[in-house]
């Protein structure tokens, strides 16, 4: 009798902490979701007055001032590069609180979307004298295409941003059974060990004066996590034993 007492008892606290379990897991969600609204609110709040001032500053572009002195005109495209920054933040904020809406039943072909991302940033490849190099097997997965295309864009995008002029960027990608394994390797500057971790947190920069003058905001890699989460994959960042930084994806 004592013991089916005990018994007893035992299953009693184990349904009020299952309840008291659920309720917290319950007010995670609800803080998660009043955050994911604050930000697409603000950011939508701060998408009028900037694209007002973007008209102003088209006008002034499209419309020549030969009398303006030197001053005006370093002022005016400071406040340009700066609007530009705002715009950029901004509207990465807003992909970021829309991740959870978009659709991720896509067949993807990611040898082709590698290809489609390589050829994009070309441009600013040969800018620094940087060799892409895409070593893809024939691979297709299911998720959202335009999410894999902004993943695998901001990744090798840094690579080249922070790659020395005259350097190498690698994408491979091949399938494991079920799974899919993504690497973006440079011949960059590298991170520093201890802040690995940290370059995945929104804003957060290891050189902020570099990655501003680079036109970076610090959301790259926050996007590219949330990404990765959103399929339910991982992302880790190691360094590169020839010199350098490789993100590895498994999807
Ligand atoms: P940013 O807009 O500044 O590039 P990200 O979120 O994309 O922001 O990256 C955060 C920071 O991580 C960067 O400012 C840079 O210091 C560092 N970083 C990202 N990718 C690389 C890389 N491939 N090599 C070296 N540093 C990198």
């Amino acid at each position: 009798l004592a013991d089916s007492r005990i018994e007893e008892n035992q299953v009693k606290e184990l349904n009020q902490l299952s309840v008291s379990y659920n309720r917290m897991l319950e007010r995670l969600s609800d803080a998660f979701e009043i955050q994911r609204q604050f930000t697409a609110n603000a950011a939508h709040e701060l998408r009028t007055p900037l694209a007002l001032m973007q008209v102003q500053l088209d006008l002034y572009h499209s419309n020549r001032h030969p009398d303006n002195d030197a001053e005006t005109v370093q002022m005016i495209k400071m406040v340009t590069e700066q609007n530009d920054r705002l715009n950029k933040m901004v509207k990465t904020l807003l992909d970021m609180s829309e991740l959870q809406t978009v659709g991720r039943d896509d067949e993807i072909i990611l040898d082709a979307l590698v290809d489609e991302v390589l050829e994009d940033l070309e441009p600013l490849a040969e800018g620094k004298n940087i060799r892409l190099i895409g070593k893809c097997k024939d691979i297709t997965m299911v998720g959202s295409d335009i999410l894999i295309y902004r993943l695998v864009y901001n990744l090798v995008e840094n690579a080249i941003k922070y790659n020395h002029s005259g350097g190498q960027v690698t994408v491979t990608a091949e399938r494991k059974e079920k799974h899919v394994y993504l690497s973006v390797k440079d011949t960059g500057t590298g991170i520093p060990e201890e802040l690995k971790e940290r370059v995945f947190e929104p804003f957060f920069r290891v050189d902020k004066s570099r990655s501003r003058e680079l036109g970076g905001v610090g959301l790259g890699l926050a996007l590219v996590r949330e990404i990765v989460r959103v399929h339910d994959g991982s992302i880790t960042v190691k360094s590169n034993p020839s010199g350098g930084t490789i993100f590895e994806v498994v999807l």
